[in-house]
Order: structure tokens, then sequence, then C-alpha cells
């Protein structure tokens, strides 16, 4: 059997570069894998967990599926859908599952203590949740593989405490899901602090952005003079030599780090360089999203048909919970 595959992106605004090398092409990757059945949402009910604007929320949530299609997924191979399309599902397992997990580790996570930082006037029940609705949202597939950044490792390691309970508890039969890493698993930040995030401004690259825009952010990327002893390289640095390998390969970033430790590095030439070879990975991606701003029909249907292919899957694994559950 074909092991199957579940990730998303919330609509929350432009794709950036974070989201294209630590989800997206690893998604891209896994869709042309004859061994593996891929399926791919957008994470909308994941997008109320933090302040949000709902006149925005559908507009975004078609972009990201715009974004999909742009950069390379391909509905004859991946089921694209929208996670609130199949809501009673997700939504359903969830709280099922908040009864085998207890709120001190839904507390301890990570990802929580950040977001509470973040938005201090927004310590919601569905921001606690999140990491149970993502658990749903991959063994409802009974999804083994999961292509995520690093950021989410602390969340499929709660999916997978989840499934172990669940099949001790109920004698039910859920995988224990692994992350796919790809080699952009933790795109830095261009301040030269933290991941690459939409909600940090000043910290990301969109994959819309034009040339001069690109030109112009890896501008502001702090450095230093340009040469130095590697051990002392300071993080900013060594973010846009990371940015440098993904973009340019491995072999251009080794040639960087011995000018640095000889005749140094002019950073003017490095972002140049640089912004020219982001651009023109991104500028194919943009105009086939520019096209698909045109066919909104074609985008409502690959949505409506993602739907149903989903659909086939999550009733089969709800029936089966509800049954083991005492339910019905
Ligand atoms: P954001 O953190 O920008 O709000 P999401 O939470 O919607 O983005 O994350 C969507 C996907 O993109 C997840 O798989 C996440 O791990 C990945 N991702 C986000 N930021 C980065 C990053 N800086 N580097 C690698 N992957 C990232």
């Amino acid at each position: 059997m074909k092991t199957r595959v579940l990730s998303g992106i919330r609509p929350t605004g432009m794709l950036h570069l974070g989201n294209y090398f630590g989800a997206v092409k690893g998604m891209i990757q896994l869709q042309d894998d004859p061994d593996r059945e891929t399926l791919y949402m957008v994470a909308d009910l994941h997008a109320i967990t933090t302040p949000y604007d709902p006149r925005v929320l559908r507009a975004d949530t078609r972009s990201v599926v715009m974004s999909y299609l742009a950069a390379g997924l391909n509905p004859e191979k991946s089921t694209l859908f929208v996670q609130s399309d199949l809501a009673e599902y997700h939504a359903q397992l969830s709280f099922y599952f908040s009864s085998v997990t207890s709120v001190a580790r839904m507390q301890h996570l990570p990802t929580y203590k950040d977001k509470i930082r973040q938005h201090p006037d927004n310590v919601t029940m569905a921001l606690l949740n999140y990491p149970l609705l993502m658990a749903a949202d991959i063994l409802v597939y009974k999804a083994g593989l999961v292509p995520v950044g690093l950021d989410q490792e602390p969340h499929i390691e709660v999916a997978r405490e989840i499934a172990r309970k669940m099949n001790a508890v109920y004698g039910l039969n859920f995988p224990e899901p692994e992350r796919f890493a790809t080699s952009g698993e933790y795109v830095p930040s261009l301040s030269g602090e933290g991941k690459m995030s939409k909600s940090v401004v000043g910290s990301y690259i969109s994959v819309l952005d034009d040339l001069p825009t690109i030109q112009k952010s890896l501008a502001r990327a702090p450095t230093d003079s340009g040469t130095g002893v590697s051990e002392d390289m300071p993080v900013s640095v060594k973010n846009l030599l990371q940015l440098v390998e993904l973009f340019q390969g491995s072999q251009r970033r080794q040639e960087y780090e011995v000018l640095y430790t000889s005749s140094g590095i002019r950073y003017g030439d490095l972002k140049k360089e640089l912004a020219q070879a982001i651009y023109t990975e991104l500028e194919p991606i943009q105009q086939k999203y520019r096209e698909l701003e045109k066919s909104s029909e074609y985008v409502e249907q690959v949505i409506a048909q993602g739907a149903g292919k989903a659909r086939q899957i999550t009733q089969q694994t709800i029936d089966e919970t509800k049954q083991a559950m005492g339910f019905g």
C-alpha cells in the first residue's frame, strides 16, 4: 500500500521562501514518488488560532491554492483541498484526541510559548488546541509522512504520541507519522534573528516579490566587514550564506567562505547575485500565478474535486474511531 502524505500551509498572507523551501518543495518531491499518495490542504481552520480578518481569509485561501498550483503541485497527482471543507471530520477527530492529551503537554510546547509572546491578547483555546487539530489533520488520513519545516517537529511528535495513545486505549491503527525534511527545512530570517516568518516584518521574501523588492529586502539584511575567522562569523552572515547555498548551490557558498578568511566578501556583489538567483527561481512561479488569477473557475473546480476525494478517506477514519470509542 502507498504511504499517505499530508501537509498544509495557513492562509495568512503570501507564501515566503521559508514556506517554499521547508514545505512546498518537499510536497512537490513526494507528489512525483509513485509509492506515495499525496494530500495537500490549505490550513484555513488553523488561520483563526492567531488574530485574523474574516474579510480576507477567503481570498488568502484561494491565493495559497494558486501558489500550490503555480509552484508545481498537480491536481491530477495530488489531492488539493481546503481544510474547512472537511471541518466536520478534522474538528471532530481533534475533539476526540483532546480526551487523551493533557493541558500541560500543550502549554509546554515551544510554538505555543512563541505565539503567546507574539500575541499576548490572543491566548485562546484554539491556539492551545492547534497541535491537536494538526494531529487530526494528519491522522484522519492515516498519513505516515508530513513534509513540513523544522519548526513543526514538536507538533509531529505530539501527533505520534496521540496515535500511540489512541491505538493503546481504543485498539485503533493510526500510523506514527514522520516529518519529511527538505534541504531548506529551516530558512533563516533576513533580520539575522530566528526563522523567516510571515508574522515578522522585514524577515521574509515573498514568492511573488519582483526583482527590485528582493534587492531591497536583501539590502537591509545585516552583514559585517566581510572578513574574519570562520568561527566568529556572525549569524546574519551565516544566514545569507545559507540562502546562497539554497539558491546558488553549496559550491558558491564554499567560495564565499574562502573569501571570508582571505581577501573578503563584497556583500554588495553577493546580494546582487543572490537577488538575481532568487528571482530566476521565482519568476516562472509568478507567471503561472498571474495566469491562475484569471482562471478562478478552474481554481474552484480544483478545490471542489479535492474536497470530494479527501472525504472518501475521512469518513472511514471517523466511523472506525467512533465505533472504537463507544459512540453510535
Ligand atoms: P508561518 O510560520 O510563516 O506563519 P506557516 O505556519 O503557515 O508559516 O507554515 C507553513 C509551512 O511552512 C510549515 O511546513 C512550516 O514548517 C514551513 N515554514 C514556515 N517558515 C519556515 C522557515 N523559515 N523555514 C522552513 N520552513 C518554514
